[in-house]
């Protein structure tokens, strides 16, 4: 039971999360299906469109040769050329596509291309023939191009009680001719999980945090269920029995109580050690007695973007039935300032036993993660242990929005985060450990105190986190620069961007399926 009662609008809305993230109907249909909508073709720098193309459309190659120079169209990659009423192509609107030169093509970023198309329909259908020059757009390509196209579509309208004008809107519905429909459409489905995790954390991120209380994030976890995850809810009377004081501390000014949601999904051997995530889940961190300044307050309500990451990768893991035992935990608690609130000066008992002086009540975010990761470590014994958290203000000034903050007590998970950073556009960039920064948070009083000044602000934090990590390779993620107030890119037009779901979805899919 929660303390207080659900915010305002909290309980008319419900469980439907479909009129949340617009999904874009899409579709997959033979080269030679006659277009149900806009045209979009590809080309090259040298302006000619694919062979299949061509042959589909004799008089193309002229249109766009003739339209080109007018509208200083060059074919460059994620540039468009419009054309309305193209004659001979029973059409309203051709849309040519460039690819930019050959090499560049050979390296095209597929989803990163589905968005940009999607972004030209503009609340129109489309018909996507996908022959592509330059590059074999296979199943595989078709389908990053369509996983594209559905996270630049995503929409959180849900508190707009006026429709949105259709222009500025996502495609109407999105078909791609292709060689092999079949194919494509498996493809496809594949990534189904992934985008409808993304979408989810994406929702989390956005919605206000008088609606998203630890109880009613631990509520949209709890439907996970329904595709075979194994969802505990931990309330405050079995996390006091645990010992998670730290975290319990965090909450203990909020008149909405604390949670922490445990998530397993069991696709792997039976023997198969656990590959674990941890998000930090603050729903709104005022600073609590250390209070924050006004100005921008109003983004805290993202502070739990590490647990919406985290519950978003557990529902493309389930959904793909990733051959992989899972564990995603998140630790939910708001942070407020309160007459029974913890105050600077403080000192609390963490789960492991050791004890952390409390100096500035807004550095919570690692003492909720300290209790979790001592938990995960000790109960679920996993071969690998990642948390993520809107940690720090100190990450954006290392490292603006570009990359998040890679931290690890282990060069080979470092070194594949990287790497599947790379290959998603999640970039991750990794900052150092050591003894020296360690240092920086001794405390007269206790074990450690909970910040070590400006000075490495991210880095300390770090050093924080991995006192509670014993011999398990271990990473941190600090996507306080990523995960909300995002960059708007082709694939993302979202406040919140779901930063971390392709990530880790990639992660394991490389490294940790069998
Ligand atoms: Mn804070
Ligand atoms: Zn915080």
């Amino acid at each position: 039971m929660s303390k207080a009662g659900a915010g305002g609008l909290g309980a008319d809305y419900g469980s439907d999360r479909h009129f949340m993230a617009s999904n874009l109907a899409i579709d997959f249909q033979p080269f030679d299906a006659t277009p149900a909508g806009d045209l979009v073709v590809f080309v090259g720098d040298d302006l000619t469109p694919g062979e299949v193309a061509r042959q589909l459309n004799p008089g193309l190659e002229r249109l766009i040769a003739e339209a080109a120079p007018v509208e200083r169209f060059k074919g460059k990659a994620l540039t468009a050329l419009n054309l309305t009423k193209p004659p001979g192509l029973g059409v309203d609107r051709l849309i040519v596509v460039g690819v930019g030169s050959g090499e560049e093509a050979a390296k095209l970023d597929w989803t990163a291309l589905g968005g940009f198309l999607a972004g030209r329909l503009s609340g129109r259908p489309g018909h996507v023939l996908a022959d592509v020059p330059g590059t074999a757009a296979g199943p595989e390509e078709v389908a990053q191009m369509a996983l594209g196209a559905r996270l630049r579509a995503y929409r959180f309208e849900r508190y707009k009680t006026k429709k949105r004008d259709e222009e500025n809107g996502p495609p109407a519905k999105l078909t791609f001719a292709v060689a092999d429909v079949r194919a494509a459409r498996k493809a496809a489905e594949a990534l189904d999980g992934v985008a409808e995790g993304v979408m989810l954390a994406r929702d989390l991120v956005n919605e206000p945090a008088n609606v998203l209380s630890p109880e009613e994030f631990a509520r949209r976890a709890q439907e996970l269920s329904k595709l075979g995850i194994e969802v505990e809810v931990l309330d405050e009377k079995a996390l006091s029995a645990l010992g998670m004081r730290a975290l319990l501390a965090v909450g203990q000014g909020s008149t909405r109580e604390s949670r922490v949601v445990i998530m397993r999904w069991s696709g792997g051997r039976a023997a198969d050690k656990p590959v674990a995530f941890i998000g930090k889940g603050v729903v709104f961190d005022s600073g609590g007695i250390s209070i924050k300044p006004g100005g921008g307050m109003e983004e805290m309500k993202g502070d739990m973007a590490g647990a919406a990451c985290v519950v978003g990768l557990m529902q493309a893991l389930a959904t793909r039935k990733a051959k992989v035992n899972a564990v995603g935990v998140v630790g939910l608690v708001e942070n407020m300032p309160d007459g029974n609130a913890q105050r600077p000066g403080d000192i609390v008992t963490t789960l492991s036993g050791q004890t952390v002086e409390i100096i500035n009540t807004d550095a919570e975010g690692r003492l909720v993660l300290a209790d979790l990761l001592w938990h995960v470590q000790d109960r679920y014994k996993p071969q690998i242990m990642i948390d993520l958290a809107t940690l720090t203000g100190a990450i954006l000034v290392a490292l603006a929005q570009e990359h998040a903050g890679l931290f690890s007590n282990n060069d080979e998970l470092a070194d594949r985060l990287i790497a599947a950073g790379r290959a998603t556009g999640e970039k991750v960039w990794r900052l150092p450990l050591g003894p020296e920064y360690d240092k920086m948070i001794d405390s007269k009083f206790a074990d450690m105190k909970n910040t070590g000044g400006r000075h490495g602000g991210s880095i300390t934090a770090a050093q924080f986190l991995q006192r509670f990590v014993n011999d398990v390779p271990w990473a941190h993620l600090d996507i306080a620069g990523t995960a909300m107030n995002a960059p708007q890119t082709e694939i993302n037009k979202s406040w919140g961007s779901g930063w971390g779901v392709r990530l880790l979805d990639r992660l394991v899919r490389d490294h940790y399926e069998r």
